[in-house]
């Protein structure tokens, strides 16, 4: 086992989390490579990071969530770092009075109930470990913005922000920071089915300051100041990255 810190990262095999994975790849961090399906994708981020071991994982699948840890802790020892980032877009934006039971089920357990248990998970093995450790959630713009034709999605990342919260309050005695990097829209696979019209709402209209689009690596270095302990008296904080979207106007 190493002396460097270990930082599992889920739904790294692209997007946000490959950016993520890294950014703490470059700077001294044992990176676990979590995805769902895409192997080589996967494997093409470990390849660039020295001290990788890659993990499929369905993080809505409670026995998968359980084997990540112990595959990484296996790997490299006590995790010092959870990035719970893996997420799912539904896969058709259904208005709020059609859209079905199951995809609502399939969102959520993805985008809340994976998290919030693999968050259980690991603050149990950091405390037995006497990790002081880290957390970072990556939420949402949509925790607060209300999407009628993604409800689900809204839901869940409404749900990850008050997660944060809980496990803040929850794991402050133990020593161990929770945060939400909450993202605003950021080019990656899961904004491409939008990206006309995210391009025209970015460039052509007010609705947000900044007028780009976010990259991956907006987020990744932001995660990085919590990993490097920039953040040592915060807990609980959500942290925008949007381009300012989140500023009411007048
Ligand atoms: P993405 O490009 O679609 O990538 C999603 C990643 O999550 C992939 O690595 C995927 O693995 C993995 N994944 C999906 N379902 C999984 C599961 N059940 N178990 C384990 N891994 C799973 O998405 P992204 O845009 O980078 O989004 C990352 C996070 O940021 C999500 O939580 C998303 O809600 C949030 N976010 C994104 C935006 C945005 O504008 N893009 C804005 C706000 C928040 P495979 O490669 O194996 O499929």
């Amino acid at each position: 086992m190493s002396e460097r810190r270990t930082a599992l990262v889920t739904g790294s095999s692209r997007g946000i989390g490959r950016a993520i994975a890294l950014a703490l790849g470059s700077e001294d961090f044992n990176v676990v490579v979590n995805y769902h399906a895409n192997k080589n994708a996967a494997d093409e981020v470990a390849g660039q990071i020295d001290h990788a071991h890659v993990v499929p994982a369905d993080v809505a699948d409670a026995a998968d969530r359980q084997r990540l840890v112990d595959e990484t802790i296996a790997a490299f020892g006590p995790i010092h770092l959870l990035v719970n980032n893996a997420g799912i877009a539904p896969r058709v934006r259904a208005d709020l009075l059609e859209a079905d039971e199951d995809e609502f089920d399939r969102v959520l357990a993805a985008n809340l109930k994976g998290p919030y248990f693999l968050s259980q998970l690991v603050a149990n093995h950091m405390i037995g470990a006497g990790v002081r450790g880290q957390m970072v959630n990556i939420g949402s713009l949509s925790a607060y913005t209300a999407s009628v034709n993604r409800g689900e999605y809204c839901v869940a990342k409404a749900g990850v922000a008050m997660m944060t919260k809980l496990f803040a309050a929850r794991l402050a005695e133990h020593d161990i920071n929770v945060y939400e990097i909450r993202p605003g829209i950021i080019a990656t696979d899961m904004t491409g089915p939008v990206k006309e019209k995210y391009d025209k709402l970015i460039h052509e209209t007010d609705l947000q300051p900044i007028k780009r689009w976010g990259r991956p690596e907006d987020i990744a270095s932001t995660v990085m100041a919590i990993a490097n302990g920039l953040l040592p008296y915060s807990t609980g904080e959500v942290i925008n990255v949007d381009g300012g979207f989140h500023l009411r106007r007048l």
